[in-house]
């Protein structure tokens, strides 16, 4: 490594669909590290093992290579600074644990769940900011050690300075302050030796010489701790450089409720992997011309840390549509633009598998038409009454709807098999028929009571359609009113609770 290379990491953790928030850290900070003919590092963050899974990280790992954000150090790749997967480098962060407890800057702690649960309400109740009372902080050393060695369960917790006030830089917004007295002991390593996300953050930006830290704003709050580590190891920190959140286009931030997060849902839908990067880096940056569309290596000639502006930017889908259509009307021949369909869903390996679930309802091949629309299109048109379930009014429907799409966000793996008895235990749970209870979903996912078969079809459109669809249907059937989905929320979390 060159001395003063800008380097730069995105840091996922691999526990859901790939999400556009983490494109616009990707993007932000691969233009940094290509700006500065320097490097960007992927590094996969698996420290949560009952969160974190190989599906999620190859997923991430694929929407990045379709966005064309390609890395320089990484998991698959190798580089001088690997293992790239935090679940592969325990050792080194049970060194650095080990070098905090010797130097009196971390402890065990042996508090019960229960007992922590029980602090932090009576905590909260009196109107403390922080949740544990740090109860195994004075148990002296020697008597810890002793406690560890006879195989007591514990967790490492960091030394928090009791009193003054934490100070560091953020590039974008100056200097921050903040009261170490509103800051827990932070646990740094959890009961089952892997670390937590920041003690492994911290070791894994030193060792891995980055930089500067981009990403987004919600990480913020966990900068003292991350300072103070930086401090107990006497190292220096990196440059810290918080995005601000995306936004839906009621400024509220980004979430799934209103908008497709999954970047998997844009590349499904059609947007090219052009566009949406475009797209994303009009999130808080623009040309000093303020042109809009942009190419990738444009804005590697022009960015400029220091120029993002910090005014919530919303991502807005309609922007999105309107300058994914200049891509494709102003960028592409015909001919380029087909490749590009074909690549999309017009190829055969896409045809065979809706061909296999049609043919048995095809009397001519040009039959294939009708049968086939709602698999090569966004948005299906789609009528409130047919969405009905029989003896249901719309909201009834609505709160079935929305029960339906949280069981289908919990499915590891989208298949027709585990939509169908995942479908089969909601039948029986709520006492409605299958039959019933599919109707409407083929009305949600094909636009028409008579279809392709519905596990087949949602199987083959993938879980981010699937689920946008049946959003979008609840959307007709009049969203339900925060209330009223609070008391679903209770009512869900009582029938499949422990599902
Ligand atoms: N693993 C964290 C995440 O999921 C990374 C946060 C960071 O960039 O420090 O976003």
């Amino acid at each position: 490594m060159k001395d003063n290379e800008i380097r730069t990491r995105l840091a996922p953790s691999p526990t859901g669909d790939p999400h556009v928030g983490t494109a616009y850290q990707a993007l932000f900070g691969y233009v940094w590290a290509k700006k500065n003919n320097g490097s960007f590092i992927l590094r996969i963050e698996d420290t949560d093992r009952e969160r974190s899974s190989r599906e999620s990280e190859k997923a991430i790992i694929d929407s990045l290579k379709w966005l064309g954000l390609e890395w320089d150090e990484g998991p698959e790749i190798g580089g001088p600074y690997g293992p790239y997967r935090q679940s592969e480098r325990l050792e080194i962060y049970h060194e650095y644990i080990n070098r905090l407890v010797a130097e009196g800057n971390a402890y065990p702690c042996f508090c019960s769940r229960e007992h922590l649960a029980d602090v932090r309400k009576e905590r909260q109740k009196a109107g403390s900011s922080s949740g544990y009372d740090r109860k195994c902080r004075d148990i002296p050393p020697k008597e810890a050690a002793k406690r560890v060695e006879a195989g007591e369960e514990f967790t490492i917790r960091m030394k928090i300075p009791l009193e003054g006030t934490c100070v560091f830089e953020d590039l974008l917004r100056g200097k921050i302050e903040k009261d170490w007295a509103s800051i827990d002991d932070q646990v740094i390593m959890k009961a089952d030796g892997f670390p937590t996300y920041h003690l492994a953050v911290v070791v894994d930006d030193h060792l891995m010489k980055i930089s500067h830290i981009i990403r987004g704003e919600e990480w913020i709050n966990s900068v003292p701790k991350h300072v103070l580590l930086y401090e107990f190891f006497g190292w220096e920190p990196p440059v810290f450089c918080h995005l601000p959140l995306l936004r839906n286009t009621d400024k509220s931030k980004l979430s799934k409720r209103k908008n497709p997060v999954s970047i998997n849902w844009y590349r499904k839908t059609g947007i090219l992997p052009e566009a949406l990067l475009n797209f994303v880096g009009m999130m808080g940056w623009h040309l000093s011309d303020d042109r809009e569309k942009f190419s990738l290596q444009e804005m590697v000639d022009n960015f400029m840390l220091e120029d993002i502006s910090l005014g919530g930017p919303v991502f807005n889908v309609d922007k999105l549509l309107w300058l994914n259509g200049r891509y494709i009307r102003e960028d592409f021949s015909t001919d380029e633009l087909l490749e590009r369909l074909v690549e999309w869903g017009l190829n055969r390996e896409h045809f065979r598998k809706i061909l296999e679930i049609c043919k048995g309802r095809m009397s001519c091949l040009s039959d294939w038409g009708e049968l086939t629309g709602h698999f090569f299109s966004g948005r299906i048109s789609l009528s409130k009454e047919e969405l009905l379930l029989k003896d249901m009014d719309d909201t009834e429907t609505s709160e079935i709807l929305q029960i339906i799409l949280w069981e289908l966000e919990k499915l590891d793996s989208f298949s027709k098999e585990n939509i169908y008895s995942l479908f089969k235990g909601l039948s029986e749970k709520l006492d409605i028929k299958l039959k019933y209870l599919t109707q409407p979903l083929y009305i949600a996912i094909s636009g028409n009571a008579v279809s392709t078969p519905l596990f087949d079809t949602m199987d083959i459109l993938g879980s981010d359609i699937s689920r946008t669809r049946i959003r979008c249907a609840i959307e007709e059937l009049g969203d339900l009113s925060k209330k009223r989905l609070k008391l679903l929320e209770k009512k869900y979390d009582s029938l499949f609770g422990d599902s």
